[in-house]
């Protein structure tokens, strides 16, 4: 599934190509995605794309008739190709661009979305406006997260996971950045000191950062027609390895369900 450093690498790939750019015709082959495509889309056939922002795992693409919301779903992809590329089984929308290229939607577990707002959706859409800050930003602070977590009895992974607490810190990077903190996944989120989160704050920061780092050198090219952009191998220290040894102690790591997510961790590193 596409993680935010994932959808931030794709919204990296493509934008050069968009900005800037007329679209010069919508092709919707199947309006089937996780909400039906509304006819709306169409609104912007003979725009301007201004820009590609992302905000949680949402692409926001400005055109000068409105927004755009893209979601990848669980196995959404985006790429450049010239309009005229073979169309192949799941590419199910195009806009097609002024300078001939198209940006092309494949999804084959249709999850995923696009959406169609008049105005600006981040601060009043259903889907945008109820979520938490962008762990990236200055936004995201120490004192903003353990105040947050201040009478909060859940473990902190589900805490840290959940995006009206901050958005963007799926499984594989709850599980990485608690590790590094050496907090226990299962602790109570009120019950972990301000000088811990003083910790996690910056570790999960620089997890996601060298996550889109690393996606945005290993990627391949977004306009490669048989590409598969979206998805990238990082070097991981705990998720994917329960029940091998941990890298920092060898003592053999453990794996849990919280939240009905895998959870591994290191029972001596992590308390
Ligand atoms: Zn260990």
């Amino acid at each position: 599934m596409p993680e935010l450093p994932e959808v931030e690498v794709s919204r990296l790939g493509i934008s050069p190509h968009l900005t800037g750019q007329q679209i010069t015709q919508v092709i919707v082959r199947d309006r089937r995605l996780r909400w039906p495509v509304p006819a709306s889309l169409e609104t912007v056939a003979g725009a301007t794309i201004e820009g590609v922002e992302r905000r949680s795992k949402y692409l926001i693409i400005s055109t000068t008739k409105g927004y755009l919301i893209v979601h990848l779903g669980m196995s959404g992809a985006l790429r450049v190709v010239p309009a005229d590329s073979l169309v192949v089984k799941h590419d199910h929308i195009d806009l097609v661009l002024g300078s001939g290229l198209c940006l092309r939607f494949n999804d084959p577990r249709r999850f995923g979305c696009w959406l169609y707002s008049a105005t600006h959706p981040s601060a009043d859409h259903p889907l945008l406006r109820e979520l938490g800050p962008e762990p990236l930003t200055d936004d995201f602070t120490l004192d903003y997260l353990f105040n947050a977590s201040r009478g909060r009895q859940q473990a902190i992974k589900t805490f840290i996971m959940d995006n009206h607490v901050v958005v963007g810190v799926g499984n594989i990077y709850a599980n990485e950045s608690l590790f590094k903190a050496g907090i226990h996944p299962k602790r109570a989120a009120g019950k972990v000191s301000k000088a811990r989160y003083q910790r996690l704050v910056p570790i999960i920061k620089e997890t996601l950062a060298r996550a889109i780092e690393q996606g945005g050198t290993t990627l391949q090219d977004f306009t490669q027609a048989d590409g598969q952009p979206g998805y990238f191998k990082q070097e991981l220290m705990v998720y994917g390895r329960g029940g091998k040894a941990c890298m920092q102690c060898k003592s053999t790591l453990k794996e849990i369900r919280l939240g009905q997510r895998s959870t591994v961790y290191c029972p001596q590193c992590q308390r």
